[in-house]
């Protein structure tokens, strides 16, 4: 299936075409191997506007490639279904050569470790949201999703503990105590299985960091989507903890992102989508995939006054030396 019309740089990647689009292709059929997506993503945007639903141009290939470190294929979105292999064939067209599929309750986990077994572009992480969290401890169920999630990570494909941490944006005052507790409760798993920990911070920079040094860091910490200044970035820097930087990074009103990435140390730079979310400037707001990477890696470049394929090799880098090896 990988042909000249599905993959070529400035049209939509073919699976992610709607069937019937008018320039004659049919897009892709659903399934193939692996499991379907679990849920979807709304039609309307946050402040309920609706929202463009095409998928981006494919951009130019990255001469080297990356990986997308935070992606979320159990998510449907748009007006497609596209299959595992699909979506990683055409990430591989763009020069995105693995993911990181990432788990954010039960359901996703689930799919996550599936979603492992169908392909070897594919590692994965599993966790219980911030924003879940309270909601499963207010139900009396939340030991028992996290002995769940404990299980789920022994898979040797499972190689990070991931998306937990905290998120002050949406969760109401009673909430964060049993968020905190949730997020200690994932950091200890990640040490005693020795897996990195992907954190999800939302307005709670100081917090994070606290929490992460009273409890004793994992090996290995990456803070997804990096949402800090300079100042979180040296921080970052002193403790040896991984910025993954998102499409948030080519945003207008991002220059904090932009500093931080600026000053932050060369060898604890990754890159990821957080698809379908966070899709990278002049696409915010459309449905977001791993082939959307090369749009982030380049404006990442261009801030670092870095050499495309000197940042596309530290990427791939550092992204092996958290998560091991995709063969
Ligand atoms: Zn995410």
């Amino acid at each position: 299936m990988s042909n000249s019309s599905a993959y070529s740089a400035g049209s939509i990647p073919g699976p992610y075409r709607p069937v019937g689009a008018p320039d004659g292709t049919s897009g892709d059929t659903p399934g193939g191997p692996g499991p379907a997506p679990v849920r979807a993503r709304k039609s309307e945007g946050d402040g309920g506007q609706r929202r463009k639903l095409d998928y981006p141009p494919l951009p130019e290939p990255l001469p080297v490639p990356v990986i997308d470190n935070h992606t979320h294929l159990d998510f449907r979105d748009g007006l497609v279904e596209v299959s595992l292999r699909a979506a990683l064939d055409a990430a591989e067209a763009a020069g995105v050569a693995g993911v990181v599929q990432v788990g954010s309750d039960l359901e996703s986990s689930r799919f996550t470790v599936k979603a492992v077994d169908a392909d070897p572009r594919i590692l994965g992480a599993v966790a219980l949201h911030p924003n879940d969290a309270p909601k499963l401890a207010a139900e009396g169920s939340l030991e028992e999703a996290l002995e769940e999630i404990e299980q789920l990570a022994a898979h040797p494909r499972i190689r990070a503990i991931g998306e937990t941490g905290l998120d002050y944006f949406r969760t109401p005052e009673e909430g964060i105590e049993r968020q905190r507790y949730s997020f200690r409760r994932h950091l200890d798993i990640a040490k005693r299985l020795g897996l990195a920990l992907q954190i999800h911070d939302r307005d709670a920079h100081d917090d994070v960091v606290a929490t992460v040094l009273e409890e004793g860091a994992p090996e290995r910490v990456v803070l997804h989507c990096f949402s800090g200044d300079a100042a979180l970035a040296r921080i970052c820097n002193e403790n040896g903890w991984y910025m993954s930087f998102a499409g948030t990074v080519t945003f207008k009103n991002a220059g904090n992102l932009r500093e931080a990435l600026a000053i932050a140390d060369p060898s604890l730079i990754l890159a990821e989508t957080d698809s379908p979310f966070l899709t990278p400037h002049p696409y915010r707001g459309q449905p977001n995939a791993s082939y959307v990477v090369p749009y982030t890696v380049r404006a990442m470049a261009e801030v670092l006054g870095a050499d495309i394929e000197e940042l596309c090799g530290r990427i791939l880098a550092n992204s092996t030396a958290v998560y091991g090896s995709w063969d």
